[in-house]
């Protein structure tokens, strides 16, 4: 029976569930991960979120989201303009990422959803609703509005020495989707399908679970990926959501290490070759990530620079170092402060995304900024490069499992035991 635990998903210690006060979340007692939220009506405000996110999602698709005027023109620009344009100059590599990253994957998973909510709201149960919910968990990392946010307002900066901008009713709605969709996203888990079953215990008073001895593994448990449902290790699927069942992510350090390298080649061409080229007045010069963050520090744009600066080269390489790292740690069976590695994980994770705030960029810079012979921006080649090694080490990160941090330690402490069973015995 498994009713009644849960085990921590970054480090697999295993605890009892206990009921826990109003708005209250319990935390790991291990590496302080979160492992549940008591939040009250939490199916009504899922659905009011994911209803006010669509409703805001269709404002901002319909409506031009900014417009650029420039020497007696008027460049109007809608939301699916820069993947458009990126398609149009013959990046459709990039613009077809754009296009899912800003606007497909996003609306996908809010209609999805919110398929699964509405009827739950009346008190009936969509079809297949553990796949839907399986799929709505693996686009969420990819559906990057408050990136794509960010990649707006630099750009419109950016632009604002080169031309007249006024903004859109559309740029007002996606303004305010922004914190809808991310308090959507906190509020959409598995505990609104299948809700936890608590002991008949007292709450706590630190409103925290209480620790069971050892991981779940070695209780014989498997934790579902997904849903964060705690199976006995002899099934191979989720009975909940069907997900495919492992004790650890599947060739984890091998999956990793080779991503990791991918990534590490394509940030070479994505530095060295020229990223955008800006032509005024048919003249123009291409430059790279580097060049283009010196460029706007010259300008006296420095705020943006070190935006650009952290987002396009300090994320990639501190992330890219940091599973490294964690890579030849967990090698080295190390014991040596499993929290903070931990916590050096989950960081990671976060980050990485935040590096499409340069393609983005380019996208948006693209489909405005194209008044042939007074101003046009091009994307270069490496962009495709730079944007293949963000999507690399997203997927890196998502490979590597934080639990082996743990596993190490588990070997570590059952070796001393056994070799002080040896000498005593
Ligand atoms: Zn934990
Ligand atoms: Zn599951």
């Amino acid at each position: 029976m498994t009713d009644g635990l849960i085990a921590c998903h970054e480090c697999d210690a295993l605890h009892r569930l206990s009921p826990l006060p109003e708005h209250a979340s319990a935390h790991c007692a291990c590496c302080d991960a979160r492992l549940y939220h008591n939040q009250p009506k939490a199916l009504s405000r899922s659905l009011a979120l994911h209803l006010a996110a669509l409703g805001l999602f269709i404002i901002a698709n319909s409506f031009p989201f900014i417009s650029l005027k420039l020497g007696g023109r008027v460049e109007t620009d809608m939301l699916l303009s820069g993947p458009l344009a990126l398609f149009a100059v013959g990046m459709g590599d990039i613009g077809l990422l754009v296009l899912l990253t800003s606007i497909i994957f996003p609306l996908l998973t809010i209609t999805a959803a919110l398929y699964l909510l509405l009827p739950l709201h009346f008190g009936q149960r969509a079809a297949a609703t553990g796949a839907v919910f399986r799929w709505i968990q693996r686009l969420m990392p990819w559906s990057l509005l408050g990136v794509f946010m960010l990649g707006v307002l630099i750009a419109i900066v950016k632009l604002l020495d080169l031309a007249q901008i006024e903004v859109g009713i559309s740029l007002m709605a996606f303004a305010a989707l922004l914190p809808v969709a991310v308090l959507a996203q906190q509020s959409f888990d598995s505990s609104l399908f299948w809700p936890h079953h608590f002991e008949a215990v007292a709450a706590s008073s630190k409103g925290a679970s209480v620790l069971i001895s050892g991981r779940a593994r070695q209780h014989g448990l498997v934790t579902c990926h997904t849903c964060a449902y705690l199976v006995d290790e002899k099934h191979w699927n989720c009975p909940r959501c069907d997900e495919h069942l492992h004790m650890r992510k599947p060739d984890a350090l091998a999956r990793t290490w080779a991503l990791l390298v991918t990534a590490s080649l394509l940030l070479i061409p994505a530095n060295v070759l020229p990223i955008m080229t800006v032509i005024r007045f048919g003249q123009g010069d291409p430059s790279t990530i580097l060049g283009g963050v010196v460029h706007l520090i010259a300008a006296g744009m420095w705020p943006l620079g070190l935006i650009v600066f952290f987002a396009s080269i300090m994320v990639p390489l501190t992330k890219l170092l940091a599973l490294v790292f964690l890579l030849v740690s967990v090698q080295r069976r190390s014991g040596w402060r499993p929290e903070d590695r931990t916590r050096l994980y989950r960081i990671t994770e976060i980050i990485g995304s935040w590096s499409m705030v340069d393609i983005f960029i380019i996208g948006i810079l693209t489909s405005l900024v194209s008044l042939d012979a007074i101003a046009t921006i091009r994307p270069g080649i490496a962009a495709s490069y730079f944007a293949a090694a963000v999507v690399v080490t997203m997927i890196a990160a998502q490979s590597f499992d934080p639990r082996l941090i743990w596993d190490a330690l588990d070997e570590e402490s059952t070796q001393k035991r056994v070799l002080m069973e040896k000498s005593y015995g």
